[in-house]
């Protein structure tokens, strides 16, 4: 028997520490239960939302007026030479997991936190690598039907922090096979650990925040990329430049609305502090947009997703 608990606190469940109660909470653990939380919504005329690891998640210090379904599916196993991963396994485990049996590929995104699932729909990337490139095909539920419809890679409209999932709300991803390469096992694990010790030094992975808060921007403006290129020694890739740079070029570094601190040592990084709220977090960021577009003519776009605004 399912077990829906009320008016559950939300935010120790995110990495931002923020945000106020789920009027309805669920965690599920399998098909039938996400099934069954999706039919107690309906018939409750409820709203739903699906979370998962809470990393890349703000929510409103109201919290949520609906049912918050956590995924709990969690199961990896290799079938045919592809590693076929549910949705709610954490995605350090997938990456420990290919490594350990000889599938090379991931190593980069170990790291970085949350689930599969939420690394699918949001198409996580880290040093170069992108999850999407990895996707054989991924298998979702749409959460009006409870249809389920399977997306080959192309399908799956896979760019930049984005995906067809990302864009449709109604699909859940329920699971996705990796296609990756036949590899050394010492060989991958060394690499797994060498990335996830090259993260634990730069000392954000335990800051109370969702990891970057914007998307790199793309921008026109040829002196602005010959300033980065110059300054920083690196090529702006298609014209893109880290929103980070952006945002200390403004000149707010550690510029602070309450208990909320855009990060001292990455910029793109907005930190709770302790004792911040999520309308600071909205006051912060309104803030930080509208220098950035004043100053620069650049209009940030976020990375992090909102709930309950
Ligand atoms: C310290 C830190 C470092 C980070 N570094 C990186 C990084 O290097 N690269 C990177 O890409 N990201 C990074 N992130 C962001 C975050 O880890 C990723 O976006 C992660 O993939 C989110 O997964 P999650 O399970 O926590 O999703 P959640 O935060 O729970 O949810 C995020 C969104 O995904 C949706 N969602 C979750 N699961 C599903 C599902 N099964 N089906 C459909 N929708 C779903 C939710 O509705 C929500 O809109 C970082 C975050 C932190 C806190």
């Amino acid at each position: 028997m399912l077990k829906i608990q009320e008016n559950v606190p939300l935010a120790p469940m995110t990495s931002f520490r923020l945000g106020g109660e789920a009027k309805y909470f669920v965690d599920v653990k399998t098909l039938e239960e996400l099934k069954e939380a999706l039919q107690f919504a309906k018939v409750k005329d409820l709203n739903f939302y699906v979370m998962a690891g809470g990393t890349n998640l703000l929510i409103s210090d109201a919290g949520f007026d609906g049912l918050i379904i956590r995924m709990k599916i969690s199961q990896a196993e290799v079938q045919d030479g592809l590693v076929e991963i549910s949705a709610g396994t954490p995605l350090i485990k997938v990456v420990n997991f290919s490594a350990e049996n000889g599938f090379a590929g991931i190593e980069s995104l170990a790291g970085v936190p949350g689930s599969f699932g939420g690394a699918v729909r949001g198409n996580a990337g880290a040093y170069g690598t992108e999850i999407g490139s990895h996707v054989d095909e991924v298998t979702a539920l749409n959460g009006d039907t409870l249809e389920i419809v399977k997306f080959k890679n192309q399908q799956c409209d896979f760019s930049y922090r984005s995906s067809i999932f990302k864009k449709n709300k109604k699909l859940i991803v329920l699971s996705a096979t990796l296609k990756l390469t036949p590899a050394d096992v010492a060989q991958c694990k060394a690499k797994v650990m060498e990335t996830v010790m090259g993260r634990t030094k730069k000392g954000l992975q335990g800051a109370k925040s969702a990891g970057s808060y914007f998307m790199n921007p793309k921008i026109n403006s040829q002196d602005l990329l010959k300033e980065f290129e110059d300054e920083k020694g690196v090529p702006a890739r298609g014209g893109v430049v880290p929103a980070a740079w952006i945002i200390d070029k403004a000149g707010l570094r550690g510029k602070t609305i309450g208990g909320i601190q855009v990060s001292q040592e990455h910029t793109n990084y907005i930190i709770n502090t302790g004792d911040g709220t999520a309308e600071n977090v909205i006051m912060l960021v309104s803030l930080v947009k509208q220098q950035v577009r004043d100053q620069f003519g650049i209009q940030l776009v976020e990375e992090v997703n909102y709930l309950g605004f």
